[in-house]
């Protein structure tokens, strides 16, 4: 499926073969079920209520048996209810890894991941993701109506929900531009929105999930400026009153988060807020002398 063009990420990768395998939106989630009942311990429970909080305790992680270091190496943090953690570091210095295992789409090998308490290991992964949204670069779009697309955050939603959330989102507006509004078809090469748009439905489709948690990854690629300003916008909404994972390119994000966790080579090596790092002049002060402000992380 040519749609989706985010080949290094593997938590699109996993959901977006799911959906280009299989059309509609409500079978996603029967299969995603399915799926996971198999791999579910025998005795995991139920995640109901969540309040955001997530720690990791000496979480270490690699992709493959054998290859030597670690992918992610002796990781401790906590985040509280609310709050925005933003994972900067170079190219392959393990963002995405800990995305993959905050959200269980691989398990630790050592350490332990907590939510609200709960061992993650011992939690169904679906009542677990039931309490996550993600916003990605290339997010989740497949072929069907906007209305459809966003829907997926919640598959039970109305008419009325879907658009108040576009309308949160700062996406209703351009969608009712559309001849067919909300019922514009998403195509193959997602032909006629674009990139910032997506963002937009993808932010609507997250507002509409409402969880407690949220994995964003934020865009790399030139968006206009006043799209721009419209996703910053309703990321504020969306972020509010959730715990939020970045991965941070943008240094009004970093600077604005609750706890800036810098990673190298699998290291946590640094971690604090802005004015904290900045004090501690070591390796998040010279990235941003040297990096953060020209905007190239
Ligand atoms: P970042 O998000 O910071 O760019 P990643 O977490 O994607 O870094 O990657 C960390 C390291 O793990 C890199 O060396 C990368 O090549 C490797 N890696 C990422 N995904 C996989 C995978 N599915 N299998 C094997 N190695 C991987």
């Amino acid at each position: 499926a040519r749609q989706f063009t985010r080949p290094l990420n593997d938590l699109a990768n996993q959901f977006n073969t799911l959906l280009s395998a299989i059309a509609g939106a409500e079978r996603v989630f029967n299969v995603l079920d399915e799926k996971e009942e198999r791999v579910d311990e025998g005795n995991a429970e139920e995640l109901i209520h969540v309040d955001g909080d997530v720690e990791f305790k000496g979480v270490t992680f690699s992709y493959e048996e054998d290859t030597g270091g670690d992918t992610v190496h002796d990781i401790n943090f906590h985040a509280y209810p609310g709050e925005t953690i933003a994972f900067v570091g170079p190219t392959g210095a393990g963002k995405t890894t800990l995305i993959n295992l905050i959200s269980r789409f691989y398990d630790a090998d050592n350490g332990s991941i907590l939510v609200d308490g709960h061992e993650i290991k011992e939690v169904k992964r679906e009542s677990l993701r039931k309490h996550m949204a993600f916003v990605l670069q290339d997010s989740f779009l497949f072929h069907g109506s906007i209305r459809e697309n966003i829907r997926y955050g919640r598959l039970n939603a109305t008419d009325e929900e879907v658009e108040a959330a576009a309308k949160q989102a700062n996406a209703h507006s351009f969608i009712m531009k559309f001849p067919n509004g909300y019922e514009t078809m998403i195509d193959q090469d997602g032909g006629g929105i674009s990139q910032g748009q997506k963002q937009l439905l993808s932010i609507s489709r997250a507002i509409l999930a409402n969880p407690k948690i949220l994995i964003l990854d934020e865009a790399t690629s030139s968006i206009d400026t006043i799209t721009e300003i419209k996703i910053q916008e309703a990321l504020g909404r969306l972020m509010k009153g959730r715990t939020s994972f970045v991965i941070a390119h943008r240094l009004n994000t970093i600077q604005k988060a609750d706890q800036i966790l810098i990673l190298k080579e699998g290291q946590l090596i640094e971690s604090g807020t802005h004015e904290e790092l900045i004090k501690q002049n070591g390796f998040y002060a010279e990235l941003y002398l040297n990096q953060l402000k020209e905007k190239v992380i």
